[in-house]
């Protein structure tokens, strides 16, 4: 049997929904995965794996099974060398929205349900784990357009890749990770050769001190920055070419400065007016090679 790519409800910010399961996958370690047409549920992502899953429920026949992880797997186009087989994560070997494949999302079961293939499933994600993991990505994606503002007279030369407000995109190209977690976002950047042949230049100059040096300065000016985003109570939305798992969805913010857009495939806050406080804190490894942002929302 071929599934179909799984439709997504999360990206609106949706946590309960309804829908027909399509098949049920054992899994290693004695544990099952749970495929329906349609899901609220936000599965860690093989490719780009910043945010964590979702977790919660689903609801068969009045048993309530708790999902106690969520993954996106996928099957081939001759439906898997073995026939269907389901692919989970690190053992997908195409890039996510490959259009050959099936893309699914697996509601990650730690007993077998039994026969529920054909049956209507309630689906709840846990609402205050989701909103709190929305927050730290919402403030993950704000610092990194403050800090590319902040870090913009650093650039000797145009890197050739821009953010929303014109400002090189030093998030982008020095990314080596983002992860979120339900407390804050940890951005970690590469501050090494290849950045520096591009142009960006930590080392002090007559216009501005080394990086080391000028780090307090620039938390300053990110935070305030980011206080500023949060009085404005900025609306965010995702837009969505369509509901597949894999469509190319973006994040937009309607910030006083214009509006920002960013791919993602998460989830997000509606405005910023959720959050009372967003604070990030920079530190430089002691080599000097890499630089670490943890961005921490409180929400109101
Ligand atoms: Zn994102």
């Amino acid at each position: 049997m071929t599934l179909p790519t799984t439709h997504v409800s999360f990206p609106a910010g949706a946590v309960t929904g309804e829908s027909t399961v399509l098949a049920v996958h054992p899994l290693d370690g004695g544990r099952y995965a749970v495929v329906t047409g349609a899901t609220p549920f936000h599965p860690l992502d093989h490719t780009w794996p910043d945010q964590p899953a979702d977790l919660g429920t689903l609801t068969v026949d009045g048993v309530e099974l708790p999902v106690v992880d969520c993954l996106t797997g996928a099957v081939g186009p001759d439906g898997g060398s073995d026939g269907g087989a389901v692919l989970v994560g690190a053992d997908i070997p195409v890039r996510r929205g490959d259009e050959e494949w099936s893309w699914l999302v697996l509601h990650v079961l730690a007993a077998d349900p039994g026969d529920i293939v054909g049956r209507t499933a309630a689906l709840a994600v846990d609402a205050g784990r989701r909103g709190a993991l929305s927050a730290s990505h919402s403030g993950c994606h704000l610092l990194a357009l403050a800090l590319n503002e902040a870090l913009a007279p650093r650039w000797r030369k145009d890197p050739g890749r821009t953010d929303a407000f014109g400002h090189p995109d030093f998030d982008s190209l020095a990314m080596a990770s983002s992860v979120m977690d339900t407390e804050a976002s940890t951005d970690t950047y590469r501050l090494g050769k290849s950045l520096r042949k591009k142009g960006f230049t930590a080392e002090p100059t007559e216009e501005f001190p080394a990086l080391a040096d000028a780090l307090p300065e620039l938390t300053e000016a990110v935070n305030r920055r980011l206080a500023g985003w949060v009085a404005a109570d900025a609306a965010v939305r995702i837009d969505v070419p369509g509901p597949e798992l894999t469509a190319r969805r973006e994040w937009n913010c309607e910030l006083p400065e214009g509006a920002a857009r960013i791919f993602c495939g998460g989830t997000h806050l509606h405005h910023l007016g959720e959050l009372a406080e967003l604070r990030t804190e920079l530190r430089l490894s002691e080599d000097g090679s890499e630089l670490v942002a943890v961005t921490r929302p409180k929400r109101a």
